[in-house]
């Protein structure tokens, strides 16, 4: 099946396709997230992707997850010792809920991905920023609901 530029197939349906770990049996799994609403299931053990929470990505894995999705991709760069950041994660909860199936939401916790955190540039957390088709679109900087809000808009309008 061709793919139009803007992701969608001959029929018009939006196709957002992602590489995602299984949370439970670590297998890589290849799905659309426009299936999102439908639960998708691994196909290694069957039990379900959560579609519509932030999902944790290594950084072996931000390669793939993050910079060849079809989607636009929320990034929140994080540590478990930081207080800003448990400001952020319900936003981030919020924001995966209410864009499941157009969003993929992720977090990196800095102190396990250190090439990612230099690679992007994370000076401080936590860092936010919005991903699409592999490069960076904006970044929001401390805890900023109103700019993460709008960038979203932007990104999955
Ligand atoms: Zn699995």
């Amino acid at each position: 099946m061709s793919v139009t530029k803007d992701h969608t197939v001959s029929d018009g349906t939006p196709r957002f396709p992602v590489t995602l770990r299984c949370g439970f049996c670590l297998t890589l799994n290849r799905i659309d997230l426009v299936r999102a609403e439908s639960r998708p299931r691994c196909g290694e053990c069957a039990k379900p992707m959560l579609l519509d929470r932030p999902v944790k990505v290594q950084e072996e894995d931000f390669e793939r997850t993050v910079l060849q999705a079809g989607s636009p991709v929320l990034v929140d760069f994080y540590a478990d010792w930081c207080a800003p950041c448990k400001m952020v994660a319900p936003l981030m909860d919020e924001m995966a809920h209410e864009h499941t199936g157009r969003l993929l939401v992720v977090k990196v916790d800095t102190d396990q991905a250190p090439g990612i955190a230099q690679r992007f540039q994370i000076r401080s957390i936590p860092t936010v920023i919005l991903f699409v088709d592999g490069l960076e679109v904006e970044r929001s900087l401390g805890f900023e609901p109103e700019r993460v809000r709008r960038l979203v808009e932007e990104g999955v309008a």
